[in-house]
C-alpha cells in the first residue's frame, strides 16, 4: 500500500502560490474561469524582463488544478529561459485549459480564453500548443491582438523552423565531438517521427547519415524505411542501439536513470521537450561522456518563428536566428568543456545572464 503524505505540501496542496515549488518568482499567476462556456484556466507569467511574456496555450484534462498549476509554472518558467537563450526580446509566460481537446473544447471557450488574454493588456501573448489547433487560434485571435502563430500573424506550421535548428544544432555537437560537422556515414537514432522527427530525418538522410528509426505509430515507420532506407526498431530501444547520435523526436523524460547507462551514442540531440527526467540525469550522461544538447536550446526554431514572423512577409530573419542556433550550442559546449560542466548547467547560466543583464 502507498504511505499517506505526510503533510499538505507532500500532498502536493500548498496554502499558497507562493509556497509552490515550481513558483520561482512569477510575476503573475491569474486565475481564469468562464461559467458560460465551462473554461477553467491558469495564465502564468513568469518573467517579462526581456519583454511580454510568449508561451502557448495548452488544452489538458488534467486530473487536478494542483496539477495544472504546476504544469503551467514549469512550463512559463521554461519559456523564460527559452526564450532568452534564443537572444528574444520576450519573457516567459504560458497558459493552460483544464479541459479534454477531444470532448470539452468549443470555439466559444476559445473566444472566452481570449477575452480573459485581453485583459492582460499584451503582457501575456499566447499561441499554439498540445490541444490547441490552428482553428481555435483563430477563435482566440477574434477577441484579443496578443496572439501569434495564426493565419494573420504567422508562417504558420512552425515544425519545419524546429526541425532546421535541431539539425543545426545536431551539426553543431558533431564538430564539437569530432571536429567536423561532416554527417556522412553517421549513424542516427531518430526516436518519433512527427512533425519534427520526419523533418530531421529527411535531413539527415539528405547530409548522408544513416537512419535508425522508431515510432510508436507504424505508418511513420514503413514511410521512413522506404523514404529514408531506414531500419526500423522498437521505440524501447532507440536509445540502446549502436549509433553516434541519439535524437529524441517524441516525448519528454526519455533521458532517465534507466536509460543513460544504455546509451551507446556520443551525442544526444533531438527536439523532444523536457528531456532530462531530473537535474542529475545531466551530470549522469557527462559522466558517460555523452554530449547533451539542451532541449530548449536545441529546439528553439518553432518559438523564433512565432515570435519574429512578419504578416506575409519573408522568413529569412526566421531562418538566420534559427541558424544561430547553432553558434548558442558551440558556446555552451565549449563552456561546459571548460568549466567542467553539463551543458544545461551552462544553457541556464547564459539565459540567465541575458536576464540580468
Ligand atoms: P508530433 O505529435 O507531430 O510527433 C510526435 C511523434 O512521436 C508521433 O509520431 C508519435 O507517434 C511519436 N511517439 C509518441 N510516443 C512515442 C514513443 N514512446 N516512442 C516513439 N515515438 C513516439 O509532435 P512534434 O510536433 O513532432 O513534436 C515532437 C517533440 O518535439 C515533442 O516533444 C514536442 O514538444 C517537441 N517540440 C516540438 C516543436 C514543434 O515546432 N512542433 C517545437 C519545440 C519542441
Amino acid at each position: 500500500m502507498n504511505a499517506l503524505p505526510r503533510s499538505i505540501k507532500e500532498a502536493g496542496v500548498f496554502a499558497t502560490v507562493f509556497d509552490h515549488p515550481e513558483f520561482h518568482d512569477h510575476e503573475d499567476v491569474v486565475y481564469v474561469r468562464d461559467r458560460e462556456t465551462g473554461l477553467s484556466a491558469i495564465i502564468a507569467i513568469h518573467s517579462t524582463a526581456l519583454g511580454p511574456s510568449l508561451g502557448g496555450c495548452r488544452v489538458w484534462p488534467y486530473a487536478s488544478h494542483a496539477e495544472a498549476l504546476t504544469d503551467a509554472l514549469r512550463l512559463s518558467r521554461g519559456m523564460t529561459y527559452k526564450n532568452a537563450l534564443a537572444g528574444l526580446d520576450l519573457g516567459g509566460g504560458k497558459a493552460v485549459i483544464i479541459a479534454d481537446p477531444r470532448k470539452d473544447k468549443t470555439p466559444e471557450m476559445m473566444e472566452a480564453f481570449g477575452r480573459h488574454v485581453n485583459r492582460l493588456s499584451g503582457t501575456y501573448i499566447t499561441a499554439e500548443d498540445v490541444g490547441v489547433s490552428p482553428e481555435d487560434m483563430e477563435y482566440i485571435a477574434n477577441s484579443t491582438a496578443h496572439v501569434r502563430g495564426t493565419r494573420a500573424t504567422g508562417l504558420g506550421d512552425p515544425s519545419p523552423y524546429t526541425a532546421l535548428g535541431v539539425f543545426t544544432g545536431i551539426k553543431a555537437a558533431v564538430r564539437h565531438v569530432y571536429g567536423t560537422d561532416d554527417l556522412t556515414g553517421l549513424t542516427v537514432s531518430v526516436q518519433g517521427l512527427g512533425h519534427v522527427g520526419s523533418d530531421v530525418a529527411a535531413r539527415l538522410h539528405e547530409a548522408g547519415a544513416k537512419l535508425i528509426v522508431s515510432d510508436i505509430h507504424a505508418p511513420s515507420v514503413l514511410k521512413a524505411i522506404e523514404t529514408f532506407d531506414a531500419r526500423a526498431v522498437d521505440p524501447a530501444e532507440a536509445h540502446r542501439v549502436e549509433a553516434d547520435i541519439f535524437a529524441p523526436c517524441a516525448l519528454g523524460a526519455g533521458l532517465n536513470a534507466g536509460t543513460i547507462p544504455q546509451i551507446q551514442a556520443k551525442i544526444v540531440a533531438g527536439a523532444a521537450n523536457n528531456q532530462l527526467q531530473t537535474p542529475a540525469d545531466g551530470e549522469a550522461l557527462k559522466a558517460r561522456g555523452i554530449l547533451y544538447a539542451p532541449d530548449y536550446a536545441i529546439n528553439a526554431g518553432g518559438v523564433i518563428s512565432i515570435a519574429l514572423a512578419t504578416p506575409g512577409g519573408s522568413d529569412e530573419a526566421v531562418r538566420r536566428k534559427t541558424l544561430a542556433i547553432g553558434d548558442t550550442l558551440t558556446e555552451i559546449f565549449k563552456r561546459a568543456s571548460a568549466e567542467d560542466k553539463t551543458p544545461e548547467q551552462i544553457a541556464d547560466r547564459i539565459a540567465e545572464e541575458r536576464l540580468s543583464a
